[in-house]
């Protein structure tokens, strides 16, 4: 046989190898499935007779497909001479183990299927980084809102309190400046609330002070505020809302409390055990050039009026009062 004749035959096997131990690699790749090659010649490569180790500072010498981790993640440049030592083409183990180019390719794709895992897992584990990092902003974004509001919220009545009121004015009254909108603010006062701590006792003018707080929440619109102004004072805001409109919120308000009847202990102070109690309430609009302060004052002087004229009653500050 000539050397032509014997170089084609040895092609002609190379490419049937190709086809039947190379391809379907890929194949199993693309579906997903396990695939490596198991290069027939790595076993003679670590012939046991062969005694010397092989002198690959970055395998270790356990030289057992190590060229496919010395690519990528313990390349490392020597300490000294700061060069990569690591060059596979010059070790017999991995030379042994590539006699042909089926084994090199075969090899070459062990290489790209490990780094191809690697970074699977890399980007599975950036994924799971991310999707706890964004759960753990939103718990401390849930967190800051509830902080937020509990610095908001008088704890008793379950209302805004009154610094939220500070603000809440502030920039109500600013809307109405730059937006020409309606604004009203209610105050309100638990009609002789000392009476009822002096009978009933402090705890029970809590409860009341309590339910207030729900009656209030209840009765006005999602857009509206209650506040505790402080003591058994109530503040609303009403934005968008004009003097009647709120005064007609007010009074609903009113009657629905009158109507609440308490049950409590029997006893001297008590005979039947219920009592129920009233509330006066102030009703102020936003009139131009007028601040927080005089607002709220507008309202205070109404609520005044309420209870020189027997209490139980809405007032409003009749529109002459020029501020
Ligand atoms: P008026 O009809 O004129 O409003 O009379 P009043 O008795 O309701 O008003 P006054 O200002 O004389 O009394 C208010 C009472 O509210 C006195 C205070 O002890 C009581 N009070 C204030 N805050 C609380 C609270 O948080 N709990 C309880 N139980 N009582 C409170
Ligand atoms: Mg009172
Ligand atoms: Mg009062």
């Amino acid at each position: 046989m000539s050397v032509e004749a014997h170089d084609a035959g040895i092609e002609q096997l190379q490419i049937q190898r190709v086809r039947d131990e190379i391809l379907p690699l890929f194949a199993r790749l693309a579906a997903g499935e396990e695939a490596f090659f198991d290069n027939p010649y790595l076993g003679r490569s670590r012939d046991p007779l062969r005694p010397e180790p092989v002198m690959c500072s970055v395998g270790g010498g356990s030289n057992e497909r190590c060229w496919q981790q010395v690519r990528e993640s313990r390349r490392r440049p020597h300490p000294e001479t700061l060069c990569f030592p690591v060059d596979c083409s010059a070790c017999p183990v991995y030379k042994d183990a590539r006699p042909s180019i089926v084994e090199e390719l075969g090899e070459e794709f062990n290489n790209m299927v490990y780094l191809l895992r690697r970074n699977e897992e890399q980007v599975r584990s950036a994924m799971k980084f991310t999707r706890d990092l964004a759960g753990s902003l939103e718990d401390l974004d849930l967190e800051n809102h509830r902080i937020r509001e509990e610095m908001n919220i008088d704890p008793l009545t379950g209302l805004f309190n009154r610094r939220f009121l500070d603000e809440s004015l502030e920039n109500e009254i600013q809307r109405c400046q730059h937006r020409r909108r309606h604004l009203s603010l209610l105050m309100l006062d638990i009609d002789h609330f000392k009476t009822w701590n002096d009978l009933h006792g402090h705890l029970e003018g809590d409860r009341m002070l309590a339910r207030f707080g729900k009656l209030l929440r209840a009765s006005i619109r999602d857009y509206d505020r209650a506040f505790r102004f402080g003591g058994e004072e109530f503040v609303v805001l009403f934005p968008d809302t004009g003097l009647e409109d709120a005064r007609a919120v007010a009074d609903r308000i009113r009657l629905r409390f009158e109507q609440l009847v308490f049950t409590l202990p029997v006893s001297r102070n008590c005979p039947e055990g219920r009592d129920s109690r009233t509330i006066s309430g102030g009703v102020a609009d936003y009139r131009d050039g007028l601040g927080a302060m005089e607002l709220l004052e507008l309202a205070d002087q109404a609520l005044y009026c309420a209870k020189s004229s027997g209490r139980n009653r809405i007032e409003n500050v009749p529109l002459h009062v020029v501020v």
